[in-house]
Order: structure tokens, then sequence, then C-alpha cells
């Protein structure tokens, strides 16, 4: 569907990453540039593979890492970049594949939240030298269990991560290099097969939802609608929205049988797993607001134009009652 050369199963999203930074060969000593503000995934596989996140604060209108402050993290040390295409919405691949070209870096995309979503008319995934996928079971496209995958046309680099997922070995006792076990369970394999065919139906449906929204909710002044940049075709993994008084919005859509989420409630480098960095908020300003203000609306496809008027409803009587 991509029209990569070569796409690997895997267990699940967080083992595609990690296989992808082995492949590159990401290890002690080296430092890899990664979003401040997503989930802990792109993230915690660079601690895994021995090496150093680099967290870098996001753009405040796409949420997705922030190209002016990618080249001043930039050391002899860094050896790749993660781009994750947060909510759906694609970073902005144009100038993270510069920058990554000028200092002779990785591109690795995390397209968990982003399955055909485009950048100038042509799918993520296959921008940077490897892209990743996750197919748990809320994504775009889902399994009934954890399942994901690896998309690059470097066969080479194909060729190391099926060894690496197999425990380093492509043939049964061929065992080149230790690996890990990261199968793609037959089971939810043939559920994702059953299911492709339908995907595009689904980002549709959910763009309709995400368009609907907009209207209704994007004149309120106490909330913030996504931006879609202009190059971009957004899939809407989620819907998320900046609301003022946040917390106590979530709590009365709540009381009202609506369930909202928060994606995500910390900024990583804010979360205990980083406190060996120590890190302040004022560190990573967007993404530490955003922590604050961020809430995620119902948007999945099936979701009737019914139950979207009345959540648009319900956040409107919150704001006129006060
Ligand atoms: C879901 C997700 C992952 C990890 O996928 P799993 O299949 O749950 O391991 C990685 N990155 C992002 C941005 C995600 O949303």
């Amino acid at each position: 569907m991509l029209g990569t050369g070569n796409c690997i199963a895997t267990g699940n999203g967080t083992d595609a990453l990690f296989l992808a930074l082995r492949a590159i060969g990401v290890s002690r000593e080296d430092e890899v540039i990664t979003p401040a503000f997503s989930w802990i995934s792109s993230s915690e596989t660079i601690s895994l593979c021995g090496a150093r996140p680099v967290f870098t604060d996001v753009d405040p209108t796409t949420y997705c890492l922030d190209p002016h402050l990618i080249e001043q993290q930039v050391t002899p040390r860094t050896k790749a970049v993660i781009a994750v295409h947060l909510y759906g919405h694609s970073a902005n691949l144009e100038e993270i594949q510069r920058i990554c070209h000028k200092y002779h870096l990785f591109l690795i995309e995390d397209c968990a939240q982003a399955h055909l979503t485009t950048f100038n008319g042509r799918p993520v995934g296959t921008f940077g030298h490897v892209g990743c996928f996750s197919f748990y079971p809320t994504k775009n496209l889902g399994a009934l269990g954890d399942a994901g995958c690896v998309v690059t046309d470097d066969d080479g680099l194909a060729t190391t991560i099926r060894r690496l997922g197999n425990h380093g070995a492509l043939q049964k006792d061929d065992h080149l290099m230790e690996g890990i076990n990261s199968r793609m369970d037959t089971v939810q394999a043939a559920v994702l097969l059953a299911k492709l065919p339908f995907l595009k139906k689904w980002n549709a449906s959910r763009q309709q939802n995400a368009a609907r929204y907009c209207e209704r909710l994007g004149r309120m002044r106490q909330i913030t609608v996504p931006v879609v940049e202009p190059r971009n075709r957004h899939t809407f993994h989620l819907f998320v929205i900046q609301a003022q008084r946040r917390d106590q919005l979530k709590d009365y859509l709540a009381s009202q049988g609506i369930e909202t989420m928060i994606h995500y409630p910390s900024a990583l480098p804010n979360l205990p797993a980083y406190a060996r960095f120590g890190f302040r908020p004022s560190d990573f300003p967007v993404a530490s607001r955003l922590q604050d203000d961020v809430l995620s609306l119902p948007v999945f496809p099936g979701l009737t134009t019914d139950e979207l008027d009345h959540v648009c409803d319900k956040i409107e009587d919150f704001y006129t009652s006060g």
C-alpha cells in the first residue's frame, strides 16, 4: 500500500522502533533526537539501545518536532532523528530530511498514529530510512492484540531487521547475531489482512468527523481546534483540542456520559522515568503547556453525526454555563 520495497512484520510498534534503531547501529555513546511530546516508545527504545534520547520541543501548531530546534541539538554523537507523526499529522519532513542530509543522520519515522497520512502527496513512512508502524487495537489499523511493522526501501536494513526480530536468524538455526523474538502472531496477521482494505474508508470517516468538529468548535474562543498544515493529509488518529479549564471540561463531559482522553498528561522529559536528566518544565515550554491543555474527543469511524453534535452541544453548555 505504501509502495516501499520491504515490509517486515513485528510483534508491536515499540519493537518496530527498537529493531530499526538496532539495525542502523544505535548503541552506547550515541544520541538520538526525539520529540518531547509523544508516547514513550519513541524515547524508551533509544535508551534500550544504550543510547541517549535527546528531547526536542514540538511545534505549537502541528504538535510534531519543531524543525527550528533540531539543528542546535546535533552533536558529533548524534546518529539519528525520530520524527513522530503525532495524532495523524505529519511532521515537517521537508525540513527534517534536509537537516538529516546535512549532518548525515538516519531518519526514522514513527508512523504509529499515521497510517496513510501524506506529506506533499506521499505517504509517511516512505521519507525516512525506516518507517515504523503499530497495529495496537486502538490505532487507525488495529489488530485484536499487539502487532507492528517496519517499512524500508533499503534491502540491507530490511534483512538486518528481519534477523534481529527473529533471534538473529533468517532461517532456522542460522543465527548470525543475537536478536529478540518479535514475530507478528499469525492470527493478528490474518485480522490485519482482512481489515486493511477498509483503512482508507475508515480514515475518510475520521476526516469527516474532524471537519465537522472544526466547523462546530472552531469559533469558540475557549478552544483551539487542530490545524492541518497545507502539505498534509491528516488521518486524525486522535482529534485533539486545546481547551481552557481542560480538567473541569473533561469531568463535565464524563458526567454526561462522554469519554475523552488526554494524550498525554505529561511531556516525556517531565516523567519520573527521565528524572535522571534533571529537566525542568521550562526546558520544553510547548510540550509542558500542551500536557495541561490537550483533550482528545471521540473521532472513531462510525461515530454518528448526532453523537458528534451532542459532544459539541455539551462543550458549548460547559463554557456558556460558566
Ligand atoms: C502506539 C504507539 C507506539 C507503540 O506501539 P505499540 O504497538 O503499542 O508498541 C509508538 N509510538 C507512538 C507514537 C504510538 O502512538
